[in-house]
Parts: structure tokens; C-alpha cells; sequence
């Protein structure tokens, strides 16, 4: 099974936009070497994402990690997948190679050229030219890591041009969200600029399709890939028992934004998961309201538990904002896909089906 390692609450960024509480609270090993057991315990392999707070802050935690699942997965002959998220201002060579080893997924969450805008060091500092040279190490090493922007409303007029500069940089894919959450507040000016900066983006991606390039930017060519594939968004994951997290004293949540909330505790490390729990709260998801009827329905994101409680408190209900930006997306995506599919089809189907 997978779990994601809250390895610590702390960070060495204070961003504006982040949703977490900042305080010294780490994962112990007892804990970290239970989560490594109960994600062998279940399925054909095992997956661990460390997350944090800055999980780079418990390096030694993660080498521990690694080195016991190498002998779990010996010892019980399943395969062993991992993956992180950073603020990458604590990578190094030694690490980076000790995860190129592992194979490991890392996803360097680096907002471009909108960076300094919200991305700070505690204490004030800009973070980008720490970050542009780590990330320059990264791909020398692992050029296919994959760079995971957040826009906030502030930082929107450099949407377009931060996605260029990350591809510049070496990304060949991205990942690009808008911020949400009480620290936000996005207004009718700040959507309007948003569109313009989407359609800027995909005038890019097709001036490099042109070329020959691919460049894979996420939300806006998964739109495109799952029309092609016939996927349905919201079937996608309710609420992440496929991903389940793991809080620094071995809780165990279906998401991220449940933590802390008893009523959704799935469990521990220790005793394992509440399978009535998991099937309970599993129930509970229903077609939003608002979404019913809705054309958009199978290609919009409006079953994300997670994001929908962060917006609405309730995880059956989506944001106006949420609502709005999924119809953008979805335009600016079916009009790239219909341009890029006219200039070459057969491209256009080794990259998106
Ligand atoms: S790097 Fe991540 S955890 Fe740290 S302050 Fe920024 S958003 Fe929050
Ligand atoms: S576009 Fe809006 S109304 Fe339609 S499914 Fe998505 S969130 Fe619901």
C-alpha cells in the first residue's frame, strides 16, 4: 500500500500560501519503521512518499527508510516505490545520489519566476537563486524530476512565464496549481488575468509541439490526455485511501486535510487501519449538489475530498473558485488538444493517448 511520511510538521520556509501549522514536531524512528511495516503489509508493492513540512529537515530518517525497505522488499519479495516532495533548498549531491539509487520521484516544488513573491526563507530571505541552483543539480542527476508550481493570486501575472522558465531550466514536465485555502483570496481581476496567463501557456506548449517538443504541463494537458483515454476526473480518488497519510506521531487520515480531525482518524501505525472506518467513510462521498447536471461533471475534479474541505469545509462541496477554474482549464485544454491534433496527429497521440 501507499502511505505519505509527515516526517516532520517544521520547514525552513515560511511561504504565504502554506496551509500547514509550522512546529518542531518530527517523526520518531519507532514510528517511521512501523509505517515501512504496515506499507508491506497490504497489496503487491509498497509506496512511500516523505513529505513534510520540509522532509529534507529528517534526512537521516529518509536513509533509514530506504535502507529498511531495500530489506523488506528482499524479505518479502515485493517491489518498493518511492517518491518526495521538497522545497529543495536542503538537497545535496550525497542525498541526491542515495535517490537516484532508490529511484526515487522527486517533486521540487519551485514556483519559477514567481518565486520570491511567496516563497521565503523564515526570516525573510528570497529563496529562488537557492532554489534555481538546486534544481540545476537535481536534473543534472535526475532529469526527469518534475517541478510542482503554485500560483497565488498575487503571483498570477507570472504564470506563463514561469512555466517557460522551468522548462528552460530542464523540466520536461511540471505540475502547476492555483492556491487555495483561508491564506488566499482570489478575486474576479485575479481570475481574469489567470485566463489570459492559461491561454499564454498553451500558446507555448504548441509553439513547442511545432518544434518537436513535448512538454508536459500539468492540469492543463491531463485534460487533454484524460478526453483522449476516456477517463472520468471524478472517479479518480474521493478521498486518498490510495495514498493514505501518516502524521508525525503515526496517525493515520484518509487526506492531508483531515489531519487531526477524530472523526476521520482511519487508524495508527501501531494497530494498523479501521477497515469499517475506511469503508464508512468511503460512503460518504456524493456527486456535489451543484455539480449535478453539469456537462463538466466526469472531467472536473469536483470529488476531491481533500481540496473541497480545505475551500469548503465540506468534502462533498466545491468552491465557486474550484468551479470556475475547472471550466477555464477545461476550454484552454480542449482548444490546445483540437490545434495540437489538426498540426499532427500521430504526435498528438503518442503524447496524450
Ligand atoms: S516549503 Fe512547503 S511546508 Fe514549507 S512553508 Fe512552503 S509550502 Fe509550507
Ligand atoms: S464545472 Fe463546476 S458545476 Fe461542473 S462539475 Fe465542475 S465544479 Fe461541478
Amino acid at each position: 500500500m501507499n502511505l505519505t511520511l509527515h516526517l516532520t510538521d517544521n520547514c525552513n520556509m515560511d511561504c504565504s500560501y502554506c496551509i500547514r501549522e509550522k512546529c518542531p514536531k518530527d517523526m520518531s524512528e519507532e514510528v517511521l519503521l512501523k509505517a515501512c511495516d504496515l506499507a508491506f503489509s497490504k497489496g503487491q508493492k509498497a509506496g512511500l512518499c516523505f513529505f513534510g513540512g520540509e522532509p529534507l529537515l529528517k534526512k537521516d530518517l529518509i536513509y533509514k527508510a530506504l535502507d529498511y525497505c531495500d530489506e523488506l522488499s528482499k524479505k518479502t519479495g515485493k517491489k518498493f516505490e518511492c517518491k518526495m516532495t521538497t522545497n529543495g533548498t536542503l538537497l545535496d549531491e550525497q542525498f541526491i545520489m542515495r535517490a537516484k539509487k532508490a529511484k526515487m520521484g522527486i517533486g521540487l516544488s519551485f514556483d519559477g519566476t514567481a518565486q520570491d513573491v511567496c516563497r521565503i526563507f523564515v526570516g525573510g530571505k528570497p529563496t529562488s537563486a537557492v532554489v534555481e541552483e538546486k534544481a540545476k543539480m537535481l536534473l543534472k542527476h535526475m532529469p526527469d524530476s518534475l517541478a510542482l508550481a503554485t500560483i497565488a493570486p498575487q503571483a498570477v501575472p507570472y504564470y506563463a512565464e514561469s512555466v517557460k522558465y522551468l522548462h528552460d531550466l530542464g523540466f520536461k514536465k511540471i505540475s502547476v496549481v492555483i492556491a487555495y485555502g483561508r491564506k488566499v483570496n482570489w478575486t474576479d481581476a485575479d481570475l481574469d488575468i489567470l485566463r489570459g496567463q492559461l491561454e499564454l501557456t498553451a500558446a507555448y506548449v504548441k509553439e513547442l509541439f511545432i518544434k518537436k517538443e513535448s512538454y508536459f504541463v500539468s492540469p492543463m494537458c491531463v485534460k487533454i490526455t484524460d478526453c483522449i483515454r476516456g477517463m472520468n476526473s471524478a472517479e479518480r480518488c474521493h478521498l486518498g485511501v490510495r495514498q493514505m497519510p501518516v502524521t508525525p506521531a503515526g496517525k493515520l487520515y484518509p487526506c492531508t486535510s483531515f489531519i487531526g480531525d477524530d472523526d476521520y482518524l482511519l487508524g495508527d501505525v501501531f494497530n494498523g487501519i479501521n477497515d469499517a472506518k475506511v469503508i464508512e467513510i468511503s460512503k460518504r462521498a456524493a456527486t456535489p449538489e451543484t455539480c449535478v447536471g453539469c456537462d463538466l461533471v466526469k472531467r472536473c475534479t469536483n470529488s476531491c475530498g481533500c481540496s473541497n474541505r480545505m475551500n469548503t469545509g465540506d468534502e462533498n462541496k466545491v468552491s465557486p473558485l474550484q468551479c470556475t477554474y475547472e471550466r477555464m482549464l477545461i476550454e484552454v485544454a480542449d482548444a490546445l488538444g483540437e490545434e495540437l491534433y489538426q498540426i499532427d496527429p500521430e504526435r498528438f497521440a503518442k503524447m496524450f493517448a
